[in-house]
């Protein structure tokens, strides 16, 4: 991904994931709040040529290195375009468990997919205020779930994000208003473990 950024589209149709995400909110959530991320962090790189180059991801990974002036920007609109571009292919219809290296290594960290389903829960359910819950390869190279405020992404951790579940209320608030807890449970069948297991594998 490289300036000028654009909207990506949905690998599936906007009520794909129904009854679990609804396609209002699939709607709303691509097309009003990713594109405002989009429109805000080209502006914020508009007057910086030689940012312009580079990959959204080496800018992510090199924050600090950023001017000041749009270090910030980069950060929250940046990240907010790349953990969206993220979170959409890691769900599709019919998603569910874990197979192959990933549920191998989830077994081997954790003890078992259900151990690790309660810890990625709780890390989503207690995020105070808006941001996101993760399953990372933390920097020692072990699986962890994590979670990061607003739109920060693990990468600035020197982390590997395999999998992200956004849980600002924009994300669930049309169905579920105010019962994070019901959202949360419900998108677990919409997991898409082939991508997860793509991230693992890069
Ligand atoms: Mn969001």
């Amino acid at each position: 991904m490289a300036y000028p950024y654009t909207l990506p589209s949905l690998p599936y149709a906007y009520d794909a994931l129904e009854p679990y995400i609804d396609a209002k909110t699939m709607e709303i959530h691509l097309h009003k709040h990713q594109q405002a991320y989009v429109d805000k962090l080209n502006e914020a790189l508009k007057d910086h040529p030689s940012l312009q180059k580079k990959e959204l991801v080496d800018l992510i990974l090199n924050l600090e290195k950023l001017p000041e002036k749009v270090r910030d920007k980069v950060r929250n609109q940046g990240g907010g375009h790349l953990n969206h571009s993220m979170f959409w292919v890691l769900m599709k219809k019919k998603g569910g468990k874990p197979t192959g290296p990933i549920h191998t290594a989830i077994k081997k960290q954790f003890g078992s997919f259900d151990t690790f389903k309660e810890k990625f829960t709780e890390a989503a359910k207690t995020r105070f205020g808006s941001g996101w819950a993760w399953l990372i390869v933390n920097p020692k190279g072990d699986l962890e779930v994590v979670s990061t405020a607003n739109q920060d992404n693990p990468l600035t951790a020197g982390a590997i994000p395999l999998l992200g579940l956004d849980v600002w209320e924009h994300a669930y608030y049309l169905k579920y208003q105010s019962k994070r807890p019901d959202y949360i449970d419900a998108w677990w069948h919409v997991v898409n473990w082939d991508q997860v297991n793509d991230y693992y594998q890069i």
